[in-house]
């Protein structure tokens, strides 16, 4: 494997991702600590990404995927940013049937943590500075990229050139990557909006994480430290500008009555974001000397919270599967390599990917019969100890055939 090239326009690395959003980084950082020179090309500076008001989400990591974080040497620079989820709460509107998730009958650690996405962002630069194989073209847009059955050529505007052996496609839902290799894409328009922002409140959160069941669909109250909490407000997209523009009172007005008094008095911290939803996923994950990860391969509803997770199982899957590859002397940029990335994420990204469209359709409708069917199957499922506890792994991110990094291993 070659070390850091000097700093001349024509640079050779191992690996080359395009795209330094969480996923990227991640995969950047997991890849050099395998040993591999890898070159980040970033479109974005780095002061947008650290920004307050570029990403105004947080995100609800599983415990499978903090295991993971912490083996990256990147959870110790994030960790007091971090609010463990102890329990969850699922209501449908004013049913009083309900479903409980709580860590304790597992009798583990919590279920996962909440993290506002600009401290992981500003953990995964302050891990990248401490290693020595990775060097991001940060503020840089790609002009052209040839792939060959050799090599991969990624021009740069503003002279550089950077070959390299594989190169990943981390570049989010619109990847140029992908299109780049004429991958088919199917997309379904929820028609909803995410709103997203934070409160402030007088009772505390406890570590408890709700989520609620509204005519538009879900609207989530997620625990961050302090007292504070981050929520998902999904609505209609039609009734979303309208919200957005509302005046800061009558805006803290509409999220009391939806939150309720169990935190007491709550008003918005800071801005306002609002996120178009949509289900979207890729029919190939490779093609001739790439891969695509994260929102660039699969796009899905933050109902359950799983997509920055599941892209984060694309990276310990193909961190693992080229790692081996290349410690028995295989090209890691070849179909045989990536075909077995492909094919462990495929099956496994299926099905959340149909979890997830199933959940928002049963949810966000207001049907008499499908609220009458889908408050039973709350209730059974919290009466049902081995059920329940199913569901929890998986909130956990602790089923399936699970990467070493997700256990917490080096790969
Ligand atoms: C409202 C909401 C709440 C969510 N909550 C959760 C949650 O609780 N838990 C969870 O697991 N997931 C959650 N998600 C999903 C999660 O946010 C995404 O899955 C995750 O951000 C995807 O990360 P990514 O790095 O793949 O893509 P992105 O975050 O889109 O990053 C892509 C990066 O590539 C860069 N880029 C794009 N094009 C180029 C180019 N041509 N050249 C160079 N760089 C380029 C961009 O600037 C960006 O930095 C939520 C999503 C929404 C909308």
């Amino acid at each position: 494997m070659s070390k850091k090239p000097a700093k001349n326009t024509e640079q050779n690395f191992d690996i080359t991702i395009i795209g330094g959003g969480l996923v990227g980084l991640t995969a950047a950082i997991g890849l050099a600590q395998s040993g591999f020179s890898v070159a980040v090309v970033e479109r974005a500076p780095k002061g947008d990404l650290t920004a307050a008001e570029y990403d105004g989400r947080a995100s609800a990591l599983a415990f499978a995927t903090c295991r993971m974080l912490e083996a990256l040497g990147i959870w110790r620079h994030m960790e007091k940013f971090a609010q463990p989820i102890n329990e969850i709460r699922v209501s449908d509107g004013p049913s009083l049937l309900h479903l409980h998730f709580d860590h304790k009958a597992l009798g583990e650690g919590p279920l996962g943590n909440m993290v506002e996405n600009r401290h992981t962002r500003i953990a995964l630069f302050d891990r990248v500075a401490e290693l020595e194989n990775i060097r991001l073209f940060q503020g840089k847009e790609v002009e052209t990229m040839e792939r060959t059955v050799e090599k991969i050529v990624v021009s740069l505007a503003g002279g550089a050139q950077i070959t390299s052996k594989l190169m990943l496609g981390t570049d989010g839902r619109n990847s140029m990557v992908r299109r780049s290799a004429n991958i088919p894409v199917s997309v379904f328009d929820y028609k909803q909006h995410g709103i997203v922002c934070s409160i402030e409140h007088e009772i505390g959160h406890e570590g408890i994480a709700h989520e609620r069941f509204l005519p538009a669909g879900p609207f989530a109250i997620l625990p961050l430290t302090g007292n504070r909490s981050s929520l998902v407000w999904t609505e209609k997209s039609h009734l979303v500008k309208t919200i957005m523009a509302l005046p800061e009172r009558s805006f803290a007005a509409e999220i009391q009555r939806r939150t309720g008094d169990f935190l007491g008095k709550v008003k918005p911290a800071g801005g306002r974001w609002a996120y178009p939803l949509s289900l979207q996923y890729a029919d190939a994950y490779t093609d001739t000397r790439m891969a695509i990860l994260g929102d660039a391969a699969h796009g899905i509803h933050p109902i359950a919270g799983q997509g920055l997770n599941l892209g984060l199982r694309d990276v310990a899957a193909l961190i693992e599967v080229i790692t081996d590859s290349a410690s028995v002397g295989l090209d890691i940029g070849s179909e045989q390599v990536l075909n077995g990335y492909a094919g462990w994420r495929h099956a496994d990204n299926a099905t959340l990917i149909s979890v997830t469209d199933l959940l928002n359709r049963l949810f966000s409708n207001d049907v008499a019969p499908v609220r009458a069917a889908r408050d039973i199957g709350l209730a059974v499922v919290n009466e049902i100890p081995p059920l329940k506890n199913f569901f929890m792994s998986h909130a956990r991110g602790t089923v399936g055939e699970l990467p070493k990094l997700l256990r917490g291993e080096a790969p």
